[in-house]
This record gives structure tokens, C-alpha cells and sequence, in this order.
């Protein structure tokens, strides 16, 4: 290995100070394996019995029988791998159906898959916009739509977060006739708050710009049905590019656009994360198709997500925490100092409580949390218990 204090170097030995450190104060809380699911809400991490605030499956369905049941059939059927692109030789059956539900699942007409959320917003933004074209970006967007962005080569454009004003103010300074794409996420993945789909729509229609929407931690989580943002707000139509992941609320890997036909054949010709990399795997598209089916088919889940998410965001502002915007199943309990999120993920993890500290660069400076995350799979005495769990550590860590 080079041994020059070169850039590289100096970057690789910061890291390895800042998580050398972190591990010898017992402060260090990333990458512990999950090593069983133990049904409900409850895990084994590190031989112990835990309740997990720290996922993504909104809905509970990791582990439901009938997606399972679809992954193995599809293993069955064709094995672990595909042939390879989708392009060439990598497209099965199940592929061509999971975008029909998808499309379908979205009122939308057409679906492309690509291998994960992050991935699809990095292709898809940049096929969609380059260089000459304007692209306007919320701050607290999730790191692959900036990274898509800055790919892309389009005039890189922040506007403040959730404010509609900033964005209008700064739609109205581009040239008129230009390309310009706003991007925003449904549901902010760090603050759990949401967009004003229907005043974004309009201001899109106004300065002639394209929306895309990263549905992320919407889908599952929002609507009657768990059909995202759109049907919170009784919106048709109100979305160009409806972006979503396979791997939250849909226990599987990938990511998807749905929109009109011409913009996915543009896509599937054009994209190079689509036409450069392999197709999903047969047991994760064909677990992916079903998972949809089963939202639709157990609604109850959506409901149950939603009463404990109002539960747990109750629970907490009453104890006294900030619990900033949430509306969602994404509750941020704001701690301020790195090393007060540290601290209350200690004591929560110590009781038992599976929830993590989220700190820069995921989050600005100073502005660290516990980002909590509650899904359909809590019972009312789960979450009851990890608000007092909570409430205890914040009141011994001088938080609340
Ligand atoms: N968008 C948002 C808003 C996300 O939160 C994430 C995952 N954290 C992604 C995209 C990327 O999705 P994936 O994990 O499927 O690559």
C-alpha cells in the first residue's frame, strides 16, 4: 500500500481514528448483525432478545408465507441468477409481471426495475436531465437523488427544505424554455415529515418542470391502501416520475420508476443502470410481486401502521422529546450533540430497545438524532414500553 500521506491516506486514517474511538467508548453501533427474527416486533442481536425500532419492513411483511412461498417457486423454477442485463439475455417472466403489478400498483402505465432504489435514482435522474438542463433538489433529499444529480451534469439546484417558496422563487430565475426536473422525497427519510404534493404539483405546472417523487418510505405507509403519496392526497396524475424501492416496505432488493409508456421505453433504452447491470434475481422479483399483492390483500397492515406510528410520536412529544415534523413511521428524536445520540442509543440498546443514532453527514452538523422507525409488526405494549424505555434514558442523559 502506498504510504505517502496522500489525500487517500489521510482520509482512510480519520476514518479509522473517528471508528477506533467511537468502539472504545462502547459508542459504536453500525453493522451489528441481526441474527434471528424472532416474530412480532422482536430480534436476536448479539445473543440478546431485542425490540426493533431500526427497520425498514413498515408493513412486517419480511418472512410473510406467501412471499416467501413466491421466492422459493422462483428459485425452483429458475435458480439463483438471471442470464445477465435485462437487455440481453437477463429478462424472465417474472420480471415483465412484477412491472405490471408495480405498474398497476401505482396507477400508472408502465414500470421499469433496476437492482436497487439507490442505483435507480442515480440512473434515472441522470437519463433524464444533462447537461444545459436545470434539476432542483429539496436539502434533506436522500443521498442517491443528490448523487443522480450530480451525475447527471444538469445545473444542481437546492432549495431550502419543504420550502415551496424557495423553489418557486428559484424556478422563476431559470430560463423558460429550459429542461427542468424538480425531485423531492415523499416522506423524508431522516425527518419523517412529508411533501405538499398538491402545491408541488402546481408550481411544477406553472414553470413547466417535470416532478419526480422518491417514494421510498411512502409506499406501505401512506394512503388508505398503502399506495403512497399520491392517494394520501387523492391525487391522480399528480406525479411525472414516481420513484420507489423495492427493499422497505417490500422485503426484497431493487428499485422502480413508474410513469407513462414513452418515458419508460426511453428509460429501459437509455439508462444505463437498466442496460448495464444485471436484472434482479428471480426470488427478489418474483418475493417483490407478491409483496404488493399482499398490501393490497391485508390492508389491516396499513392501518396498524398508522395507529402505532400516531401512538409512538404521541407518546414521545408528551414525554417531552422533539420529535421534529414526523407525521410518519419515521420518528426522529432529536438529541442535538453527536454524542447525546450516542449515549441514548447506549441506554436504549441496554434495555433492549433496538433503535440508532443518525449523525453527519446523513444529518447537518449538531443536528443528530435517534431516527426511530415503527412498523405494523408492534404491539400497543411494545410501543408503550419503548417510550418509557426511552423517557427513562432521556431523563438520565439530561435530554428531556
Ligand atoms: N431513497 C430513499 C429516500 C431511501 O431512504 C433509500 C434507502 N435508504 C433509497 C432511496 C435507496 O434505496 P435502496 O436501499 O433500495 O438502494
Amino acid at each position: 500500500m502506498n504510504k505517502i500521506q496522500d489525500s487517500i491516506n489521510r482520509r482512510i486514517s480519520e476514518m479509522k481514528a473517528r471508528t477506533s474511538s467511537m468502539k472504545k467508548e462502547n459508542l459504536y453501533f453500525y453493522n451489528q448483525p441481526v441474527s434471528e427474527m424472532l416474530g412480532g416486533s422482536k430480534v436476536r442481536v448479539d445473543g440478546r432478545i431485542m425490540s426493533m425500532y431500526a427497520s425498514y419492513s413498515y408493513l412486517g411483511l419480511i418472512g410473510h408465507p406467501r412471499i416467501n412461498e413466491a421466492a422459493l417457486e422462483a428459485i425452483s423454477q429458475y435458480g439463483t441468477g438471471t442470464h445477465g442485463v435485462r437487455t440481453l439475455a437477463g429478462t424472465i417472466p417474472i420480471h415483465v409481471e412484477l412491472e405490471r403489478t408495480i405498474a398497476s400498483f401505482k396507477h400508472a402505465e408502465e414500470a421499469i426495475t433496476y437492482s436497487s432504489g439507490y442505483v435507480t435514482n442515480l440512473s434515472v435522474i441522470s437519463t433524464l436531465v444533462s447537461r444545459g438542463d436545470y434539476v432542483f433538489c429539496d436539502k434533506l433529499n436522500h443521498a442517491s437523488i443528490y448523487d443522480g444529480c450530480m451525475m447527471s451534469h444538469a445545473k444542481f439546484i437546492r432549495f431550502n427544505h419543504n420550502d415551496l417558496h424557495d423553489l418557486e422563487k428559484q424556478l422563476s430565475e431559470t430560463p423558460v424554455d429550459s429542461a427542468k426536473l424538480v425531485v423531492v422525497d415523499a416522506v423524508f427519510s431522516m425527518d419523517g415529515d412529508l411533501v405538499n404534493l398538491p402545491l408541488l404539483r402546481g408550481i411544477c405546472d406553472k414553470y413547466h418542470s417535470w416532478l419526480m417523487v422518491d417514494e421510498a418510505h411512502s409506499v406501505g405507509v401512506l394512503g388508505e391502501t398503502g399506495r403512497g403519496i399520491e392517494e394520501h392526497f387523492k391525487m391522480v396524475d399528480g406525479i411525472d416520475i414516481k420513484m420507489g424501492t423495492l427493499s422497505k416496505t417490500i422485503p426484497s432488493i431493487g428499485g422502480y420508476v413508474a410513469s407513462k409508456h414513452d418515458v419508460i421505453n426511453y428509460l429501459r433504452h437509455a439508462s444505463r443502470g437498466y442496460i448495464f447491470s444485471a436484472a434482479l434475481p428471480p426470488a427478489q422479483a418474483a418475493a417483490s410481486n407478491e409483496a404488493f399483492k399482499v398490501i393490497l390483500d391485508e390492508k389491516w397492515r396499513v392501518d396498524k401502521l398508522c395507529d402505532n406510528a400516531l401512538r409512538f410520536i404521541t407518546g414521545l412529544g408528551k414525554a417531552g422529546f422533539n420529535t421534529l415534523k414526523t407525521q410518519t413511521a419515521i420518528v426522529p428524536i432529536y438529541c442535538g450533540s453527536d454524542q447525546m445520540a450516542y449515549e441514548m442509543t447506549r441506554e436504549a440498546q441496554m434495555h433492549d430497545i433496538f433503535v440508532l443514532p443518525v449523525v453527519s453527514p446523513a444529518v447537518p452538523e449538531g443536528q443528530a438524532r435517534l431516527r426511530a422507525t415503527v412498523t405494523a409488526n408492534h404491539t400497543t405494549e411494545d410501543i408503550n414500553h419503548a417510550i418509557e424505555t426511552l423517557t427513562e434514558a432521556g431523563k438520565k442523559l439530561g435530554l428531556i
